[in-house]
């Protein structure tokens, strides 16, 4: 008989929350609406008794996305930025952080709040040399993505933690843009791992929720004391939601991939494009056209790729950096570190690959 704990992905995503209710047998986790759960006898629970602290959808939802990870802890959160608030709650006031340069604006706009109130200290680094001089002991955590979004510029997560836990430096990583079917940030030696499972764990644009996962007991304890103090947890409903999309995380995300290589190639063999940012892996492509001036038209000529910010769904989107996602980080900064106003980024979906390649090549065409 197959033993639970040497399942692979695939088959620990389809079975999420099958066996769960045993009163019932559903295959279907319940969604359990009730806030309050009656004590059985006084000084006794059945594990659960306010929805804040732990309810039976989310507990399920917890502990997927824990093993998903190779975590032993997992939180559901309302969202990628309240995941991000919970982990920067665990920090005493006056901490410092060093953090990759290209960054999700609402990280950096988070960051810069932090510092502007006077919590912490940030500081960016852009190379891996860069890191290694600027690492130092005074750093209460490094807070990484890779790839960076949305330059795509890869961090080696194992070289990272090895010179981090060097100087006791917790180190946290935003594992959105490859999931954990593609990058375990965990075995690689980080101490947290974030996600924005809006993107692609949830992968339908329906729901907005956070993930937060650890290894670390201590930290799992931490953790679990700040989500049921600041109450910022995942509604039963959404955690369904998420249970219904992480079913087919490793579907998806396989197919998106694919995809993702055949339009980079595409793309790469293209004489309007000027350059293209493609790690090789993933669903998430960057790229310039010639002129800043040539986005709107080429915008404009899109049929199948819809003009929206956000990613990792199954519906392929285009995304303008410079005035949704990143238009927090000051011009000249921006600019400084090449993202520049005539770059766009593509969240390649599940459609059919030559359908996608048909429509840049034609939109393409049209913007001169
Ligand atoms: C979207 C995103 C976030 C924020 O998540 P929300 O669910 O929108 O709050 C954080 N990090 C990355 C890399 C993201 O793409």
């Amino acid at each position: 008989m197959s033993n639970k704990n040497n399942w692979q992905s695939a088959t620990q995503l389809a079975q999420i929350g099958n066996n769960a209710d045993k009163q019932t047998g559903a295959v279907n986790t319940p969604i359990y609406l009730s806030t309050t759960y009656a004590h059985p006898e006084l000084g006794q629970s059945t594990g659960f008794d306010y929805t804040r602290t732990a309810n039976p959808t989310r507990q399920v939802l917890e502990t997927a996305l824990a093993e998903l990870e190779n975590g032993t802890h997992g939180f559901a959160t309302s969202s990628g930025m309240s995941a991000i608030q919970l982990v920067f709650e665990l920090f005493p006031i006056g901490s410092s952080f060093l953090v990759s340069r290209d960054l999700y604006g609402g990280s950096y706009r988070y960051f810069n709040a932090l510092e502007n109130k006077g919590s912490y200290q940030f500081e960016y680094f852009d190379t891996f040399e860069d890191y290694q001089n600027k690492i130092n002991s005074n750093y209460a955590g490094i807070f990484i993505e890779t790839p960076t979004n949305p330059l795509m510029n890869e961090v080696d997560i194992s070289l990272v933690a090895r010179l981090a836990k060097e100087h006791g430096c917790l180190v946290i990583v935003d594992n959105t843009f490859l999931t954990p079917i593609i990058q375990k940030p965990l075995d690689l030696g980080a101490d947290i791992v974030i996600h924005s499972a809006t993107k692609f764990l949830g992968g339908h644009n329906d729901l907005l929720a956070g993930a937060v996962i650890t290894n670390s007991t201590e930290l799992g304890e931490k953790l679990a004391y700040s989500l049921n103090t600041n109450g910022a947890v995942l509604a039963p409903f959404d955690c369904w939601l998420l249970i219904r999309g992480l079913k087919t995380l490793k579907l998806r995300v396989n197919q998106q991939e694919k995809n993702a290589q055949a339009v980079a190639t595409f793309l790469q063999e293209n004489s309007a494009i000027q350059e293209v940012f493609y790690p090789g892996k993933g669903s998430m492509i960057s790229f310039k056209l010639k002129t800043a001036q040539q986005i709107s038209t080429f915008l404009s000529k899109l049929q199948l790729f819809t003009f929206a910010e956000s990613l990792g769904s199954v519906e392929s989107l285009v995304t303008y950096p410079t005035t949704q996602t990143h238009a927090e980080i000051p011009l000249e900064l921006r600019e400084s570190y090449g993202l520049t106003d005539n770059l766009l980024r593509l969240s390649i979906g599940i459609e059919d690959e030559e359908d996608l390649i048909e429509d840049l090549r034609q939109a393409l065409e049209k913007t001169s």
